[in-house]
């Protein structure tokens, strides 16, 4: 057990060394503390009836609560389940239903959402970091390919699945994050994404405390804010979704900082506008994109991040113990900067969907995780991440690919933000539509940037369609819901 108890090794070796820093409440915990604090929970958990492979989930704003709970399900053998508190009652009463928690932790600020009655049929606790000390719990034997957590996925797609990562997942996503991207004890990131989302926990969180650095925890995202905290505790690496760099870079803040202490600013979860390249390549400070899916661990890649700044939007090459593919509809290998799915193969992948042998069917095929997200690999061997397969438009028989269309529209100076996504039209079977957000006091016509479109783009990727909107909708963590786009460019249609 002490084999797969990750924490209690850094109790062992560091004790005194920072783990976690809470930036809110200005508090802090050592790996002792925290690992003691853990041992504390896993007690008292099993005194309120908690054993192996029972779930515990948790209702909470960004907190300390989740490494509690996830490290005292470690110890237990139980499964930890971080619910995304933006969601709506019913996705919430869905997913509870769906993981039948033995207990619901939540946070005190949440006491009120516990009288709704979606939470009346479970037993639900506020979670404290003041838990005695009980009696000890049974050291129960635990595969290194038993559940550890289940997150359930944004949705973006359908109904949220619940993805099983077991031990092993994430003891080999944080071997291959530590290894690939150089993680060392003197790191520190700050994570303002949320902990519910793989972004916030496992894509650089448990990786960095398992090679000994310090997470300082950020609750509500205010740039000014974020930026403050990077300099007040010399952060090094930080990890954000592209539209929090957006709201970042528009700050007077972020023009006079220098970020000293920071060697990369990373961005993930989606597909990153290069003008955010930009604005940090003309600071001189480095920046790169990554690419992950929760059940992919969810850390894929890797690239250096002074190549990053001359190949904008790659994404690397497959980090260590990670074997990556590219297959074309015909079932064969893309070569070179042709278009193929990603297949993913590793430990860090995970083990199957809870209580969904069909979606689990349908993404694992001989060992390989089938992302649904479209790649394409250039002359030396670098990825680049053309979009997701279901959002690929196909009109009168040719496939155009989103994000190329968005990535030359974004760089129109009167664009602000823009989204492209194929509507049903009856010639063309789909047709392409752009949902445009002009910068503030800016105007532009359709028939302006349909004349930009074909400086760059060939006649059938140009939208047929332009829909001025004043912000595009955004899923809980700032991703473009093409989902709502589609809906709302079909209703206007209709
Ligand atoms: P669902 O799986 O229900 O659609 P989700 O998209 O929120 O929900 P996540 O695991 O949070 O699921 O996100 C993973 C997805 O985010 C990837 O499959 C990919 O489509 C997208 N993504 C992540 N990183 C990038 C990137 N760098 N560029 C483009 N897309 C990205």
């Amino acid at each position: 057990r002490w084999e797969l108890d990750w924490l209690a090794n850094k109790a062992r070796l560091t004790p005194d060394a920072v783990a976690i820093i809470d930036a809110e409440q200005k508090k802090h915990w050592t790996f002792a503390e925290l690992n003691q604090l853990c041992e504390n929970t896993a007690n008292w958990l099993y005194k309120q009836g908690v054993k192996k492979g029972d779930r515990v989930a948790l209702f909470s704003p960004n907190d300390i609560s989740y490494f509690q709970l996830l490290c005292a399900c470690l110890k237990l053998g139980a499964i930890f389940v971080p619910i995304n508190w933006r969601l709506s009652f019913h996705e919430i009463a869905y997913i509870l239903q769906d993981c039948s928690p033995k207990l619901v932790g939540y946070h005190k600020s949440f006491q009120e959402n516990m009288e709704n009655e979606i939470f009346k049929l479970y037993r639900s606790f506020q979670v404290n970091q003041n838990v005695e000390k009980e009696s000890q719990y049974p050291a129960e034997p635990i595969h290194e390919r038993d559940p550890l957590a289940i997150i359930y996925t944004g949705g973006t797609t359908g109904n949220p699945k619940g993805v099983v990562l077991s031990h092993r997942s994430i003891m080999w996503n944080g071997i291959n994050t530590i290894i690939s991207w150089n993680l060392t004890n003197d790191d520190t990131t700050l994570t303002y994404m949320p902990l519910f989302h793989t972004g916030g926990l496992n894509a650089l969180s448990i990786p960095l405390l398992m090679a000994g650095g310090r997470v300082v925890i950020g609750r509500e995202f205010i740039p000014a804010k974020a930026i403050q905290y990077i300099n007040d505790y010399q952060c090094t690496i930080v990890l954000l979704v592209p539209t929090m760099y957006q709201m970042m870079i528009e700050t007077n803040e972020f023009q006079t900082s220098t970020f000293e202490s920071m060697k990369t600013f990373l961005s993930g979860g989606a597909p990153c506008p290069l003008e955010i390249y930009e604005a940090f390549k003309r600071k001189g400070i480095l920046f790169k994109e990554g690419y992950g899916l929760t059940e992919a661990g969810p850390n894929n890649f890797f690239i250096d991040p002074h190549v990053a700044m001359e190949k904008l939007g790659s994404v690397g090459k497959p980090m260590m113990f990670n074997t990556i593919k590219l297959v074309k509809e015909n079932g064969k290998e893309a070569g070179v900067n042709e278009v193929g799915e990603v297949l993913i193969k590793g430990k860090h992948s995970f083990e199957y969907y809870w209580n969904n042998k069909q979606a689990t069917k349908e993404t694992i095929e001989d060992g390989w995780l089938k992302t649904g997200d479209l790649a394409r690999m250039d002359e030396e061997a670098y990825f680049y991440i053309v979009g997701r397969k279901k959002d690929m438009i196909i009109t009168g028989g040719e496939n155009v690919y989103p994000l190329e269309v968005e990535h030359w529209l974004a760089s129109h100076p009167q664009v602000d933000e823009v989204a492209v996504v194929g509507l049903p039209d009856k010639k063309w079977g789909e047709m392409v539509a752009a949902f445009v957000v002009l910068k503030s006091g800016e105007e532009t016509e359709s028939e302006d940037l349909k004349t930009f479109c074909s400086y760059k783009l060939g006649k059938y990727k140009i939208p047929k369609v332009f829909y001025f909107v004043s912000e595009l909708p955004k899923t809980h963590v700032g991703k473009i819901d093409k989902k709502q786009l589609k809906k709302m460019g079909s209703n206007i249609n209709e």
